[in-house]
This record gives structure tokens, sequence and C-alpha cells, in this order.
């Protein structure tokens, strides 16, 4: 609860209408990094729920606040080493986490109409719609529950606080403790989906939520970056250093074969909380084609070869008007916090 309210007090301190240009001028980031998920028109039912997306109109806005203000880069540019600001204009690199289908449907087109590069991080078990990740069943789930007339949920919810031993005093209550299961525990959300008829398979193939090998090929050249984003999108911090390293070079090394590209950036599913730097560096030295790291910490300093990115997926009030400053500011405010606890 605690997390929720100083959340909410960053988010509404980023409303304070001072220039950005004074914070970058303070803090002096030498590139901003932005990280987005899907952007769509439409209602993702896998996603509404989970978080937040802006429509393309929002996307597009943000791309052209960027291209006013800042500089737009690719990844190369910052990995090649420091990079130039041009005319006092910071750096900035736009990215996508996940893999999902509107990547190539819905921002594909608006970067090359834009004229922005971009790096798409790929959850590689997912590529090809073979497997539906657990949280964005858990979405479906949801959205089923909510959808119900209370005569409907109460009985499956007193089914359900039974199964669990919780007492669920309703949907509320439920979806709290849903959303907070642990990846470890796949199989309670298989028995919901399976008990409220939610046919997987038969979302992927209908829905393909996911892109293809051919689509992130085409992301490829069309001059964008590829990244890895793990194989199964599980919680680094919860596993063995000898998964951990499955998780990395196995997407990493798929990336490599669809782009073709010498080295792969990575960034971390989640967070790179509780992830050893000494294992990451060696597991570095080990396999040179790993590029560098992104994780999503807004401008916290992290070892050399870690990134940290805005989260940049909360919708604006107007469909053409940017949010970007507002979120930007409201990552400048937590820098003093984040300098406190490094
Ligand atoms: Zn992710």
């Amino acid at each position: 609860m605690k997390s929720v309210w100083i959340d909410r007090f960053f988010r509404h301190s980023g409303r304070i209408p001072l220039p950005v240009s004074w914070y970058a001028r303070l803090w002096r980031p030498p590139v901003i990094a932005l990280c987005y998920h899907v952007v769509s028109d439409e209602e993702l039912p896998h996603i509404r729920g989970l978080y937040d997306y802006k429509d393309s109109r929002m996307f597009r806005a943000d791309l052209r606040y960027i291209k006013n203000h800042f500089r737009p880069v690719s990844y190369e540019e910052i990995e090649a080493g420091p990079v130039q600001k041009e005319k006092g204009k910071i750096p900035v690199l736009v990215t996508f986490d996940d893999g999902c289908r509107e990547c190539h449907s819905v921002v594909l087109p608006i970067l090359r109409e834009e004229g922005v590069p971009a790096v798409f991080f790929l959850t590689t078990a997912w590529i090809g719609n073979q497997v539906l990740f657990h949280r964005h069943l858990m979405a479906l789930c949801l959205r089923e529950v909510e959808k119900m007339p209370s005569d409907y949920s109460r009985p499956l919810l007193a089914e359900w606080g039974a199964s669990f031993e919780k007492r669920f005093a309703g949907v509320e209550a439920f979806r709290t403790w849903f959303l907070a299961l642990r990846s470890t525990r796949q199989e309670v959300v298989q028995q919901i989906a399976a008990r409220l008829g939610i046919d997987s398979a038969g979302f992927l193939q209908t829905q393909q939520p996911y892109m293809t090998s051919e689509m992130v090929q085409e992301l490829k050249r069309e001059g964008h970056c590829l990244g890895a984003h793990s194989h199964t999108h599980a919680r680094l911090s919860e596993l063995t250093a000898e998964q951990m390293a499955a998780e990395i070079l196995t997407s990493a090394n798929l990336v490599r074969i669809w782009s073709g590209q010498a080295r792969v950036p990575f960034a971390f599913p989640r967070c790179g909380d509780g992830i050893e730097r000494h294992f990451l560096l060696a597991l570095r030295r080990q396999h040179p084609h790993l590029g560098l790291f992104f994780d999503s910490k807004d401008f916290k300093r992290d070892v050399d070869f870690i990134r940290n990115r805005v989260w940049c997926d909360q919708r604006a009030g107007s469909h053409e008007k940017t949010n970007l400053p507002q979120q930007l500011r409201t990552a400048f405010h937590k820098q003093p916090f984040y300098a406190l606890t490094s």
C-alpha cells in the first residue's frame, strides 16, 4: 500500500509545469531511454487490466515531442560510446519490451513515418504464438470475473477461497490476490482459467497477441535493433545462476539468429533487482555477443553496462497531446531518492 501512495505522489509531482530542460541541466543524463510495451487503438483483453498503454495518436505525439526537444538515436550509437549532444539536445532511445504483435502492426508504421529508430526487446518463447504469458492469461480471467453478475461471481469466489485457503470479500480482493501470485504458481492461473472456460490455445490462434519471427525480421530490415528480454519472462532474481544464464543466453542466441546482429542488447523482464552485477559481468565476458543491459529505474545510475529507462506506457489525458514531459519530470523527481539508496 505504501508504495502505491509514493507512486501516486511522484505521478502528481510530475504535473508541476516546469520545463524538462531545467531538470536535464541539473541531472545531466547522458541519454534518456524510454520503455514502452504496446501501442494500440483497440481494447487488448490480455493487457488492459494489467497496465495502461497509449493509442497511436498519443504515441505519435510523444515522438514529435522527442524530435522537437531531443535527438532520437539508435542502439548502435549508444553502444559505440558517449553519445554527442547536438546543439545541446540530449539523445533519446525509444525501446519496446515483450514482442507484442502491435509492435509490428501499429508501432512500426509510425516509427517509419516519423523517422525514429527503436529497440524491440523480445521474449523469445512467445514469438510465433505458441505460448500465452501467464499474466496475459490472468488478465483474461479477471475480465471474465469482472463482467459476471455478482450472483455468478460470489459462489465462484467462495469456491476459490476454499481451494486456496483465502477469503475473498469481493472481486477487488480476488483481483489483488490473483495479480500478486508469484510466477512459480502458474498452475493456479491455469486452474482458474480452466474453471472459467478460457481457451488459451484458441486465444493464441485467433488473437495472435505476439509477433512472428518473420515480423521481427521485418523490424530489423527497416533498420531497428532487436534485443532479448529473456526466453520465458521469468523473474530472473527467483532463478538459480544456471537457470538465469539459460534464460539470457537462449533469448540472446535466438535474437542473434533472427537479426544477424553481432551484438544483442538485453532488457530485464520485470526489473534487474536482486541480480548480482558480478554474475552479469562474467556472463558478458564469456559471451561477447551480449550487448548493453537495460533496466527500468528511470535515471538511476548503475554499473557501466546497464542503462535505466523511463516507463512511458501511461496514457495521456488527450489523444493529441503528449504526456512525456510529465513522465520525465516524475522520473527526475525520483532522482534524489535513487541517489540516496544506491
Ligand atoms: Zn516484459
